[in-house]
Protein backbone atom coordinates (compact mmCIF):
# COMPACT_ATOMS: atom_id res chain seq x y z
CA UNK A 1 0.00 0.00 0.00
CA UNK A 2 1.27 3.04 -0.96
CA UNK A 3 0.38 6.82 0.64
CA UNK A 4 -2.44 7.60 -1.38
CA UNK A 5 -3.75 4.38 -1.36
CA UNK A 6 -3.75 4.84 2.77
CA UNK A 7 -4.49 8.48 2.45
CA UNK A 8 -8.28 7.21 0.64
CA UNK A 9 -8.95 4.86 3.80
CA UNK A 10 -7.42 5.96 6.51
CA UNK A 11 -10.01 8.29 7.50
CA UNK A 12 -12.47 4.49 8.46
CA UNK A 13 -9.43 3.06 9.61
CA UNK A 14 -9.23 5.60 12.46
CA UNK A 15 -13.58 5.22 12.92
CA UNK A 16 -12.68 1.33 12.85
CA UNK A 17 -14.81 1.19 9.79
CA UNK A 18 -11.97 -0.25 7.59
CA UNK A 19 -12.45 -4.49 6.95
CA UNK A 20 -9.63 -6.67 8.70
CA UNK A 21 -7.25 -6.94 5.83
CA UNK A 22 -7.15 -3.09 4.50
CA UNK A 23 -6.73 -1.97 8.83
CA UNK A 24 -3.70 -4.11 8.74
CA UNK A 25 -2.11 -3.13 5.56
CA UNK A 26 -2.63 0.33 7.28
CA UNK A 27 -0.99 -0.20 10.41
CA UNK A 28 1.80 -2.17 8.75
CA UNK A 29 2.15 1.48 6.40
CA UNK A 30 1.92 3.59 9.52
CA UNK A 31 4.40 1.70 11.32
CA UNK A 32 6.98 2.69 8.59
CA UNK A 33 5.96 5.58 7.10
CA UNK A 34 6.35 8.71 9.35
CA UNK A 35 4.42 11.07 7.32
CA UNK A 36 1.31 8.69 6.85
CA UNK A 37 1.67 7.94 10.78
CA UNK A 38 1.53 11.75 11.72
CA UNK A 39 -1.93 12.04 9.62
CA UNK A 40 -3.50 9.56 11.66
CA UNK A 41 -2.18 11.14 14.81
CA UNK A 42 -4.23 14.15 13.34
CA UNK A 43 -7.08 12.48 12.67
CA UNK A 44 -6.99 10.68 15.79
CA UNK A 45 -7.04 14.52 17.80
CA UNK A 46 -9.59 15.49 15.55
CA UNK A 47 -11.99 12.44 16.69
CA UNK A 48 -11.30 12.99 20.57
CA UNK A 49 -11.48 16.91 19.96
CA UNK A 50 -15.43 15.83 18.52
CA UNK A 51 -15.77 13.35 21.28
CA UNK A 52 -15.23 15.84 23.94
CA UNK A 53 -17.78 18.17 21.87
CA UNK A 54 -14.71 20.73 21.34
CA UNK A 55 -13.91 21.94 17.94
CA UNK A 56 -10.19 20.83 17.12
CA UNK A 57 -7.81 23.57 17.63
CA UNK A 58 -6.36 25.94 14.26
CA UNK A 59 -3.03 23.70 14.51
CA UNK A 60 -4.42 20.39 13.98
CA UNK A 61 -6.23 22.34 10.96
CA UNK A 62 -3.35 23.66 9.66
CA UNK A 63 -1.68 20.50 9.95
CA UNK A 64 -4.36 18.41 7.91
CA UNK A 65 -4.60 20.86 5.48
CA UNK A 66 -1.21 21.11 4.70
CA UNK A 67 -0.59 17.48 4.43
CA UNK A 68 -3.67 17.19 1.69
CA UNK A 69 -1.78 20.37 0.00
CA UNK A 70 1.70 18.45 0.29
CA UNK A 71 0.38 15.03 -1.14
CA UNK A 72 -1.08 16.72 -4.49
CA UNK A 73 1.38 19.01 -5.13
CA UNK A 74 4.54 16.44 -4.25
CA UNK A 75 2.93 12.82 -4.60
CA UNK A 76 5.23 10.16 -3.16
CA UNK A 77 6.54 7.36 -5.54
CA UNK A 78 4.30 4.89 -6.11
CA UNK A 79 5.53 1.93 -4.99
CA UNK A 80 3.75 -0.65 -6.50
CA UNK A 81 4.38 0.26 -10.15
CA UNK A 82 7.38 -1.91 -11.59
CA UNK A 83 9.00 0.37 -14.61
CA UNK A 84 12.36 1.11 -16.61
CA UNK A 85 12.61 -2.42 -15.92
CA UNK A 86 11.81 -3.46 -19.85
CA UNK A 87 15.02 -5.18 -21.25
CA UNK A 88 12.52 -6.00 -24.71
CA UNK A 89 11.77 -9.98 -25.79
ZN1 LIG B 1 2.87 6.91 3.82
Amino acid sequence: MNCLQVARVLQSYVDGEADEVTARRVAAHLADCRRCGLEATVYQEIKSALARRQSPDDLTLRRLRDFSTALLRDPPPDDDSADGTADGA
